[in-house]
């Protein structure tokens, strides 16, 4: 790697942090929103620019994880030791938006056989692509005012079911 570009040198320990369950000890659901909100925090701020990251979970639960350039990170080669199919190919859209691009679908298309489900994490949205669904969902979440939060924060509260599902994003 280059000296000034990984400014956060645990950030692959981060991540897997936030993967496994300290309570349980187990690996999280690749959905969890903790684990999503982590890997987009590491792609804004871990490196010199905000730069995409690229988290595989395969057959294993076992991370493989890279990052590179905003746009776009290479998913030719598959990792040594990865066990296929693959669970979950996550990768984040430093720019904020939460859409499979043309390239995205081109991996998809290409790793749909051995692979379970996409997802690709926005600013505060992410996507899902699952094998055999007809459409990917899209999940955006709801910010609310600091005034409420913080009167819920007072009580000990948490926002529940703070994420709009829209659905009928379709392949192009
Ligand atoms: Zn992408």
């Amino acid at each position: 790697m280059e000296n000034g570009i990984i400014m956060n040198a645990s950030w692959t320990t981060e991540i897997r942090k936030a993967w496994i369950n300290p309570n349980a000890g187990q690996s999280h659901d690749p959905h969890n929103e903790e684990f999503l909100d982590v890997i987009w925090e590491i792609s804004q701020t871990a490196f010199d620019i905000p730069r995409e990251v690229q988290v595989v979970i395969d057959s294993k639960d076992e991370l493989y994880m890279d990052f590179g350039t905003p746009g776009f990170v290479d998913f030719d080669n598959v990792p040594v030791g990865m066990v296929l199919p693959i669970k979950c190919w996550i990768h984040t859209h430093p720019f904020g938006a939460a859409y499979f691009s043309g390239t995205d679908w081109r991996t998809i298309r290409t790793w749909q056989s051995l692979m379970t489900e996409a997802i690709v994490i926005g600013d505060n949205e992410h996507m899902v692509w699952q094998k055999d669904e007809q459409h990917t969902v899209f999940y955006r979440k709801e910010l609310v005012e600091d005034f409420y939060q913080l009167n819920l924060n007072a009580f000990g509260l948490e926002l529940k079911d703070s994420q709009t599902k829209l659905t009928g994003w379709e392949e192009e």
